[in-house]
């Protein structure tokens, strides 16, 4: 007999998931994480009052009403709707693509007009069959948007240049022919009124927690302490890099406290020229109603990963998922190791995914 059921390798959302269900049935979790608090990306910190997102503006969006039901029922979420603007050289434009960035950008007023306006641009750029993302961008909205609003921005972001980036990333933005500027198109929306960090701190309520545990400084005792190990950690360093390494981006965060009630007037505001360095500014009191009379700003820089940075994002192209294929392979052979969320599987989850991930994990071990 073994101490634990489980060893949970990783405090944020789907490690937290996991040990919820199943402290909830009474088996016994220890979670361990290597940094000094919970709740992984997600964490907060509160400044002056404000809830600032440590590693990154986090939005929760989904069309699941069961998740939806699910996060609510640890914490009250407020109605905030993500409505970033874009500053171009300057001059500012909606996102996501709408009928008010197209009447920014070229005096269109009419759907039908906008719809002309894009086809004579894809047509320009003789795109068919959209193979990377620089294609994809032109075939959505033409070349215009692409050069103003995603080339510098893409780029800069995944360090890459956009015709060697998959699709799929740019298709996470909606393109509306109406005067919405809602940047998701899910059902649900909103933001955990307090905090991200009140929905972790209830998940893990009752669970054994090892803080500042890293489990490759223990790895020996720790393989042995549980039944099962779930490790949402980097898939390709548990396996010892044996057949490669797997890219991710990093980024760093720079924050400022500053003595004004209001300095952007939105919670995010995006860069999009290549040659401003972050992507975006954050203004962390418009996410939640706050009546502090300072504010708090993060701007956001990518940066180049390697091995002892933080792996932010998966990068998702063809050599990247085929060397995840073979960790992938040893990972179904495991009977004793499930690996879950935006790491343990390299995939470019959202929150709502990677809760959904873990829900769907705990179904499949209790089958
Ligand atoms: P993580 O939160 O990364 O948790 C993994 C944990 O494992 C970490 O705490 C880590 O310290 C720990 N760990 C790793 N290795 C070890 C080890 N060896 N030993 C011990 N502990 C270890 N999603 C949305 O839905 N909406 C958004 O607006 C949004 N914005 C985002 C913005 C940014 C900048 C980023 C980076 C992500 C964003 N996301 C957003 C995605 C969201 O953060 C993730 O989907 C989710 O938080 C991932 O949860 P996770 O448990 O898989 O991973
Ligand atoms: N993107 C862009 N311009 C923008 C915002 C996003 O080109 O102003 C592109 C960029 O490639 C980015 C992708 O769309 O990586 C997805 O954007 P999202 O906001 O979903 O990124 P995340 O919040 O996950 O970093």
């Amino acid at each position: 007999m073994k101490k634990y059921d489980y060893l949970i390798v990783g405090a944020g959302l789907f490690g937290a998931t996991f040990a919820y269900e199943m402290n909830k049935i009474g088996k016994k979790c220890l979670v361990i994480d290597k940094k000094s608090h919970i709740g992984g990306n997600v964490y907060c910190e509160n400044i002056e009052g404000i809830n600032v997102h440590k590693y990154g503006a986090h939005i929760f969006h989904t069309s699941n009403k069961e998740i939806w039901d699910y996060v609510n029922s640890f914490v009250e979420f407020n109605r905030y709707t993500n409505s970033p603007v874009a500053n171009y050289k300057g001059e500012l434009y909606n996102l996501p693509f709408n009928m008010n960035t197209f009447y920014q950008l070229w005096k269109v007023k009419t759907p039908e007009e906008a719809k002309n306006k894009i086809e004579e641009q894809k047509k320009e750029a003789r795109v068919e069959n959209p193979k990377n993302l620089e294609e994809q961008a032109i075939s959505l909205v033409g070349k215009d948007i692409y050069e103003k609003l995603i080339k510098g921005y893409t780029e800069k972001q995944w360090g890459q240049k956009a015709t060697e980036l998959p699709a799929f990333i740019i298709k996470r933005l909606p393109v509306r022919f109406t005067f919405d500027n809602n940047y998701f198109n899910d059902k649900y929306q909103g933001i955990p009124i307090g905090g991200y960090n009140k929905i972790v701190e209830k998940m893990l309520d009752g669970v054994e927690v090892k803080l500042n545990t890293d489990f490759f400084k223990e790895r020996n005792e720790l393989e042995n302490i549980a039944e099962k190990i779930v490790f949402t950690g980097m898939i390709d360093e548990y396996y010892d890099y044996k057949f490669g390494t797997l890219e991710y981006r990093s980024l760093r965060f720079e924050d400022e406290l500053l003595d004004e009630e209001n300095h952007q007037g939105n919670a995010v505001i995006n860069y999009t020229e290549y040659e401003i360095p972050y992507t975006r500014i954050i203004e962390h009191k418009h996410f939640e109603d706050c009546n502090s009379s300072k504010t708090v700003i993060t701007k956001e820089y990518p940066a180049t990963w390697k091995k002892g940075d933080e792996p932010y994002y998966p990068i998702n192209n063809n050599k990247n998922n085929d060397l995840y294929a073979k960790y992938k392979e040893l990972a179904d052979k495991e009977n004793k190791v499930i690996f879950g969320g935006r790491l343990g599987q390299y995939k470019y989850f959202d929150m709502h995914n990677v809760i959904e991930s873990a829900l769907n994990c705990v179904k499949e071990e209790l089958k």
